[in-house]
């Protein structure tokens, strides 16, 4: 029952609940911003996105 879960907008592994999929907000609408973007431009697809929702410095 330790499935590992990562933030879906950055790659971050994620604590707590079970039910979550980005490590805040920012993430959750980082990565809204980029479904909507690719479905707008599909040449966006595999263009590396920089992601801030998860810097930790
Ligand atoms: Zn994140």
């Amino acid at each position: 029952m330790n499935q590992e879960r990562v933030c879906l907008d950055c790659g971050t592994p994620l604590q707590g609940r079970a039910d979550k999929k980005f490590c805040n907000d920012l993430g959750r609408n980082n990565y809204n911003n980029q479904l909507t973007a690719i479905a707008i431009t599909p040449s966006l697809v595999g263009v590396p996105q920089v992601s801030g929702c998860c810097v930790v410095r």
